[in-house]
Parts: structure tokens; C-alpha cells; sequence
């Protein structure tokens, strides 16, 4: 069985469940290696260790970080993403809690988990476009889904963050992006083994952009960079991040993508302990 866990302390984590049962039966459908899901509300320690991997749903990351803190999960998801390396999701506020740098914002600054060697810049699009939704293609959904990956994926953005630089590889990151005014960093963790270490030396790879020219953006002055692109979708190694939300469309292609990357990780990390129990 394969048991994948959504953070259930605030925000849309329902949706996201319902997405990974449509995207679950989908799976079977195409016979995929008969495996067994398990999916859960995630809200302790004890609940976060029974997960192969996990979600994190958009919502409001201050909040969503202030609970875990509360509730002793901080300590718990870091070792979850960042020793372990597990296969980890973050959608809108999930992502920013994955940056190891975000901006505070008003609301203040939230204790980061980390695990994608990013920057992100909350609330980007600013006042006068603060949500919006556009059809995009997805170009990394074309392996797992044919032709239907093709199809444009609607694309919803509330007070998204975009990925505003991606960093070097982490030795010292830390202390330069700390030192950067209203910026706050996550805390850097050992991988806990080899294959752990070769998640975390994987590339940044952008897995979308948004065009700033997008028609959705044209009446936002505030955000008026010509030719440029928004960075919306990132993956380093085990960790995945989006800025828009999938949970808040019917549309099961990306959960669908995520849960065969899924799969892949624990049959690698399977292999990966027949060979060292071996050794
Ligand atoms: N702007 C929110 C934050 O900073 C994220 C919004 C969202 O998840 N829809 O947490």
C-alpha cells in the first residue's frame, strides 16, 4: 500500500483529497501496478509518520504555519521533506512554506519549512488582479496522459505566489538570503541517506510559466514586466510546487501526474533499501 498524507490544519485539504480518489480510480483504470492507496487528513506526528508522501494545500501560509508550529508539526514536516526527502506536494500557500526564502508580507513572517532551493515572492500579482484564472498547457503532464495533456489546464491564482528566483545549491544560501531585508529563510537539515542526498542535489526544474503578457494579467499596471515570465511551478528531486491550485478545478491530471511520481520515489527508495540490506 501506498499512503499519501494532505496537511489538514487549514485550507482547502478536502479538495484535495477528492482530487486524489478521482485521480486514484483513474490510475486503476489504466491498470497501473494494482497498488493500493491510502489517503489521509494529516494533523500529528504520529499520523505524518504512516505517509509516503504528502500534500500541502493552499490556504494562508501564516496561519498554516503558526498551527503547525502549535501543534509540533514543524519539526516533523521538515524531517519529512527535507531529511527524509519524501515525495512532498505544496499548492499556493504550500509552496511558499517549501521555499527555503520567501518575503515576510504584513501579515508577517511564518517559520518556513523548506526543501526547494527557491525564492518566492508572496502575494505577487498585487492588488488589482489578486486572483484570476487562466488555461494553460502543462507540458510536463505529457508523458503519463497522452493526448490529453494537450488540453489546456485551468489555472486558478489567489493572492499566488510566483518563484522569484531560484538559488544556488545550498551551501550558504542561508546566511545571504537571511541577511536580504524582510526576508525570511528556512532552517537547513542533513539528509538523512544517500538516496536522500540525491533528491536534495537534483536541479530546480520549472515546470511552468505564466507570460506576463497572459490576457488574464492585462489590466494589472502594478505587474507590467514586457516579455517576461512568471515562474509557477517548480520541482527539485522529491519536492513539487505550484502557485495556482488544482484542488480548486475538477480537473484530476495533475494529482493523476503527482501520484505516478509518487509511485516511481517509493520503488526507487524500495530498491534502494534490497540494496542496502544486501551490502
Ligand atoms: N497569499 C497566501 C499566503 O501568503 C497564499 C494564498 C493561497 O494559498 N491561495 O499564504
Amino acid at each position: 500500500d501506498v499512503t499519501v498524507g494532505v496537511l489538514a490544519l487549514q485550507g482547502a485539504f478536502s479538495e484535495h483529497l477528492q482530487l486524489l480518489r478521482q485521480a486514484a480510480a483513474s490510475l486503476e483504470k489504466k491498470n497501473i501496478d494494482g497498488s493500493k492507496w491510502r489517503f489521509l487528513e494529516i494533523r500529528t506526528p504520529e499520523e505524518l509518520r504512516l505517509c509516503d508522501a504528502l500534500i500541502l494545500p493552499g490556504g494562508e501560509s501564516t496561519t498554516m504555519s503558526l498551527v503547525a508550529a502549535r501543534s509540533g508539526m514543524l519539526e516533523p514536516l521538515r524531517e519529512f521533506v527535507k531529511v527524509l526527502r519524501k515525495p512532498t506536494w505544496g499548492t499556493c500557500a504550500g509552496l511558499i512554506l517549501l521555499a527555503e526564502s520567501a518575503n515576510r508580507t504584513k501579515k508577517g513572517g511564518q517559520d518556513l519549512i523548506g526543501g526547494l532551493d527557491v525564492r518566492v515572492n508572496r502575494n505577487h500579482f498585487g492588488r488589482q488582479v489578486e486572483s484570476f484564472q487562466t488555461n494553460l498547457s502543462l507540458p510536463f503532464l505529457g508523458d503519463s496522459l497522452g493526448k490529453r495533456a494537450n488540453q489546456p489546464f485551468r489555472c486558478v491564482f489567489i493572492r499566488a505566489p510566483v518563484v522569484e528566483k531560484i538559488l544556488p545549491h545550498r551551501a550558504g544560501i542561508q546566511t545571504e538570503e537571511a541577511s536580504r531585508e524582510g526576508t525570511i529563510v528556512a532552517p537547513s537539515q542533513k539528509p538523512a541517506d544517500d538516496l536522500a542526498k540525491e533528491e536534495l542535489q537534483a536541479e530546480v526544474e520549472i515546470m511552468a510559466a505564466l507570460s506576463t503578457h497572459s490576457p488574464a494579467l492585462q489590466n494589472n499596471q502594478e505587474h507590467d514586466h514586457p516579455g517576461a515570465e512568471d515562474i509557477i511551478a517548480v520541482r527539485q528531486g522529491n519536492v513539487f510546487g505550484t502557485s495556482f491550485h488544482p484542488e480548486l478545478t475538477d480537473d484530476p491530471r495533475i494529482h493523476v501526474w503527482w501520484l505516478e511520481e509518487v509511485l516511481k520515489a517509493v520503488q526507487r527508495r524500495e530498491q534502494f533499501e534490497v540494496a542496502d540490506r544486501t551490502r
